[in-house]
């Protein structure tokens, strides 16, 4: 796991830090499916300003994320790109002035990313923005064989519904 230890960066207010900084990255879970960031590092550029009131952190990378297609399970790709903020005010007295990844002078910059990547993900990943999915009647890919069938079968259960109301 990545962090960076703030007393590094010597910041007096109205300073500016810059630092690149090889980020890890797990895997992550996504509508039920495992997203496999490749390669599991990330180059990040970390940007911290200091000012009186408080220190204001970026975090800028791109990750590229590879799974299963939401729609019809073949091999998707997906490049992110991340542009966070958090705030630490110098005297937070309320959560909402200061970030959750900051420990003491430790900046958890693995968990902000994670967290981050999380947040802008799309609602479904596909393996392209037309992905024709699975056949409903056969499961078939639709991408590899596209198809129609002509009689939609009945569904069983609206069959099974008719065949116990013929009993009673
Ligand atoms: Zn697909
Ligand atoms: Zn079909």
């Amino acid at each position: 796991m990545t962090s960076f230890d703030l007393r590094q960066a010597k910041l007096r207010p109205g300073e500016e830090h810059r630092e690149e900084l090889e980020v890890e990255l797990p895997a992550f879970e996504f509508g039920g499916q495992r997203y496999l960031p490749i390669p599991e590092q990330v180059i990040a550029e970390l940007v911290i300003t200091r000012a009186v009131t408080g220190t204001v952190f970026a975090l800028a990378f791109k990750v590229r994320l590879h799974g299963p297609c939401y729609r019809c399970l073949g091999d998707a790709v997906l490049e992110v790109p991340i542009r966070a903020r958090e705030y630490q005010a110098s005297s937070p007295d309320d959560e909402e002035l200061s970030t959750p990844y900051l420990e003491g002078n430790r900046l958890e910059v693995s968990d902000w990313a994670r967290d981050a990547v999380v947040l802008a993900l799309p609602d479904k990943i596909l393996c392209r923005p037309d992905c024709a999915g699975l056949c409903a009647v056969c499961g078939k890919n639709l991408n590899e064989e596209p198809h129609e069938h002509d009689e939609v079968p009945v569904d069983s259960r609206w069959g099974a519904l008719e065949a116990l109301r013929d009993e009673l």
